[in-house]
């Protein structure tokens, strides 16, 4: 009987100072983030590059052929998107105009 309790007591033990360890540890990782300075990252390869740099990329061939081919794309989509609104808007107004008339 005796025993049981003394292992469990060292059990209750054993998960406290773990528990204790874990958490000093926690504690000690963020003093390590602090001195980073604030940046960005080349939107294509993630190299960390200044603030200000605009357009976001770090101006390695590559990057800049990648940054600009993606721009061209985007571009595109987001015409084609106000065009679909466009039309659709257009077809509500006419069916609008439809009703009302007829
Ligand atoms: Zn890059």
């Amino acid at each position: 009987m005796a025993s049981r309790k003394d292992t469990i007591l060292k059990a209750a033990q054993r998960t406290a100072k773990q528990a204790h360890s874990a958490a000093t540890q926690r504690r000690k990782k963020p003093s390590s983030r602090v001195n980073v300075d604030p940046h960005r990252h080349c939107s294509v390869c993630w190299k960390p590059i200044s603030l200000e740099s605009d357009p976001p990329i770090c101006g390695d061939g590559d990057c800049v052929r990648m940054y600009e081919r993606r721009e061209k794309s985007r571009k595109r989509f987001s015409f084609i998107m106000y065009l679909g609104i466009a039309v659709f808007v257009g077809m509500l107004v006419v069916q609008i105009y439809m009703g009302a008339s007829g």
